[in-house]
């Protein structure tokens, strides 16, 4: 009979493997907590000490409601580990949305900042089962609230370092979380064990080979800016700890705060929204802050060229990355080898990119027949990779429409060039369509954004009783006057249309001013509220 042995993908085997070369490396927490990895592993045994001493285990879900702290970081690893989901909540949710994801998932315990003990306390009475509560704090003196378990770090402090956890099968359930800006309920998405490891693995072959200083190496420094329960941190933080970077978690973030550290601990790897550079860019402080040697990843919603310029003429090294919620969420990344040369590369680096490794990419008609690779034709975006959710949690409709055809639909729309590089021009519930006419808001929107004093943009359809649907923009405008400003854009967009990267009916009926455009609970740009200002009227041109 065979002896050998059957290597399980956990989450687990990625901190092993980083305690192999990196127990010494460090973990920092807004400078207020320094720990090195051999510490991480210490807290992260005590953790699932403390979580089986809570009878949390297999088939337990734990929630956490944190800011970025070494804290998640340890429930990363910890919560899976001992055979639980992580369930991290989006605490910019409204408490109704909170309360409706805690209750969909059946949440068994939340570990809950202090500042979200406000939001969750009078939610309690309506959460339908009962749940263990563990208090964060970064206080010394905070007062544990009565039918909580205990405050995190006493109880990590009471708990046994030397937990051992056990191996289990990898396609055990790890994670789970909602899907934001979408209409109705939230909807539930899980990732498995070895989903996420196969994530975090396909992520690094993507960006290790890069040459020069592109991609992720052993002396970066890394610091997330996308918030940790937007599709867990886009799986950074797993490769960062196998990689056993120097990792720094922000706490809040507060441009101040976040540019700080930037430059105290030399961070050289990042990843946001477009609308997190931009707001870091615009900081009064930015200025002062050697940003020359930072790498940034953008996703979430397309890089505008405007702010990838912007961003390069501060020397960051920028790059568009493309994912959603339900695909983990890496699909493709910028050709980083190709922008390394040094001619002009915004549009390289704006291109929605080229798949990761593993990732199989269509554009398929509504028929599921594949449109022409081209650069012209587009079509919605399917997917195939090891690391796409299996469905919606508890959502057997969605999940049908999901993975029709047995492929995972998107619901965006792109166009792909005969070297196999995807161009996303829309969501398909954002498309405009005007006389017949598909006009990509996302070309729009990229060619307004170059034009001086243009801060956001984005461009929404709007009803028309002629033509079905016509493109309007909303800008945020820097120092600039108004009226110029908008004769820049007209100006822009005609030269456009002139030239053909804009269909001859993308001039827009109308452009709005506005101080700066709404964002979504994961800082995007919210459409459909805009969509919904201007419908009742509370913009003005
Ligand atoms: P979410 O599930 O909140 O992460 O949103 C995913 C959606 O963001 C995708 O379906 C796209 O519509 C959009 N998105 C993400 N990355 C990009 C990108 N590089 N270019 C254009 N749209 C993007």
């Amino acid at each position: 009979m065979t002896q050998a042995y059957t290597y399980p993908l956990l989450i687990g085997q990625l901190l092993r493997s980083a305690l192999q070369t990196s127990a010494q490396q460090r973990i920092t927490y807004a400078d207020q907590i320094d720990l090195t990895y051999a510490d991480l592993e210490k807290r992260v045994k005590r953790l699932g000490s403390v979580l089986s001493g809570l009878g949390l285990g297999k088939d337990a879900v734990v929630a956490v409601m944190d800011w970025d702290s070494n804290r998640y970081l340890e429930c990363f690893f910890s919560v899976p580990m001992v055979g639980a989901t992580l369930h991290t909540v989006n605490v910019r949710l409204s408490p109704e949305q909170i309360l409706y994801t805690i209750n969909h998932a059946e949440d068994d315990a939340i570990l809950v900042h202090e500042d979200f003990v406000p939001v969750l306390l009078p939610l309690l009475p309506r959460i339908t089962r009962k749940v263990h509560l563990i208090l964060l704090t970064d206080r010394a003196d905070a007062v544990v609230p009565t039918g909580f378990s205990g405050e995190y770090e006493a109880l990590l402090a009471a708990a046994d370092p030397d937990f051992a956890f056990s191996e289990f099968d990898e396609n055990t359930r790890a994670t789970l979380f909602y899907t934001t800006g979408t209409t109705g309920d939230p909807k539930g998405v899980c990732y498995s064990h070895r989903q996420l490891v196969l994530h975090t693995m396909g992520q690094l072959v993507a960006l290790g080979p890069i040459p020069g200083n592109g991609g992720v190496h052993r002396n970066d420094v890394y610091m997330p800016i996308t918030p940790l329960f937007h599709v867990h941190g886009w799986g950074f933080p797993y490769a960062a700890t196998l990689l056993g970077l120097h990792q720094v978690y922000p706490g809040r973030y507060e441009p101040t705060r976040l540019l700080a550290l930037i430059e105290k601990h030399g961070v050289t790897f990042s990843h946001c929204v477009p609308t997190i550079l931009a707001m870091l860019l615009q900081a009064p402080e930015s200025a002062s802050v050697d940003l020359s040697r930072w790498k940034v990843i953008i996703g979430g919603a397309a890089l505008p060229e405007g702010l990838a310029r912007a961003a390069m003429a501060r020397g960051i090294d920028v790059h568009a990355a493309y994912g959603m919620s339900e695909t983990c969420p890496f699909l493709t990344l910028a050709d980083m080898v190709a922008s390394q040369a040094t001619a002009d590369t915004a549009l390289i680096r704006t291109a929605t990119g080229k798949p990761i490794p593993m990732v199989q990419l269509r554009i398929v008609d509504p028929e599921m027949r594949d449109v022409a690779k081209d650069g012209i034709s587009s079509g919605e975006v399917v997917a195939r990779a090891p690391w796409l959710t299996q469905g919606y949690l508890k959502n057997t409709s969605g999940t049908k429409d999901l993975w029709g055809g047995g492929w995972l639909h998107t619901g965006d729309v792109g166009v792909m060039t005969p070297d196999g590089t995807l161009r996303i021009t829309d969501r398909l519930k954002d498309v405009i369509k005007s006389g017949g006419e598909w006009i990509s808001s996302l070309a729009l929107e990229n060619i307004v954004s170059t034009v001086n004093g243009v801060l956001e943009v984005a461009a929404v359809g709007v009803p028309d009783p002629r033509w079905g649907e016509r493109p309007v923009l909303v800008l945020a405008l820097g120092a600039v006057d108004v009226k110029d400003a908008k004769a820049e854009v007209s100006a822009a967009v005609d030269a456009a249309i002139g030239g053909g990267a804009l269909s001859k009916w993308a001039a827009p009926n109308r452009i709005y001013i506005v101080k700066a455009l709404p964002k979504t609970s994961v800082g995007k740009i919210d459409k459909k509220l805009i969509r919904s200002m201007i419908e009742d009227g509370s913009l003005s041109e």
